[in-house]
């Protein structure tokens, strides 16, 4: 703790004088930011630091596996408020939903033994049950290796799905207001995968 205590003092002495006006005039304004990201809280996955992007211009969602629950699930929840919140509210202009590599909650969609003392973890991830069906279905006899990556890619085109079940994204996406990104962030080798709707392929960012 003393470590990142120390690193609190060295942003107030070092960062923060070059963001103060930016800051203080985001204090003033309120914040616009452009795109919303909906991310693994895994702490390998810094995606948002990677692009580079300035305070005010992310509206940041992270849970376990990058989940959206669809519209008409019974749970009304910090996720879907959050949501509901940025896309009636913020001028959202792109939503990246953001997997990534060797995720825990898809290890554990894939092995659900390791949930058993974790019923609020396992409901939670029925979510993503339907990644692990579809990953199985496109690419059987896949070793554990292979099928989590494929699992993990599912996941995120099927969260992306469950996203446009949201009466304010169906709006948006209709009047072409609002653009979706899948990505899948591998930590391990600093690539971002992004996958093309057009040609159903997922290729790395350049
Ligand atoms: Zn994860």
């Amino acid at each position: 703790m003393d470590r990142l205590k120390k690193g609190i003092h060295d942003y107030r002495r070092d960062v923060f004088p070059q963001q103060k006006e930016l800051l203080e005039r985001l204090a003033k304004e309120g914040q616009k930011p452009h795109t919303l990201v909906i991310a693994c809280s895994d702490s390998r996955v810094r995606v948002t630091e990677w692009t580079g992007a300035d305070p005010g211009e992310f509206f940041v969602i992270r849970n376990a596996g990058n989940i959206v629950p669809p519209w008409d699930s019974v749970e009304h929840s910090g996720v879907t408020a959050s949501i509901e919140y940025a896309i009636r509210v913020l001028p959202i202009e792109n939503v990246i939903i953001a997997g990534h590599s060797h995720c825990g909650a898809i290890t554990a969609v894939l092995k659900p033994e390791q949930m058993a003392n974790m019923p609020s973890v396992r409901k939670w991830l029925d979510h993503a049950q339907n990644a692990r069906t579809r990953a199985e279905q496109k690419f059987p006899d896949s070793d554990d290796t292979r099928k989590l990556r494929k699992t993990i890619a599912e996941n995120v085109l099927l969260q992306v799905e469950n996203l446009k079940t949201f009466p304010c994204v169906q709006e948006k996406v209709a009047a072409g207001t609002i653009k979706i990104f899948p990505w899948v962030v591998e930590f391990e080798t600093g690539n971002v995968w992004e996958y093309d709707t057009a040609t159903e392929k997922w290729g790395v960012l350049e």
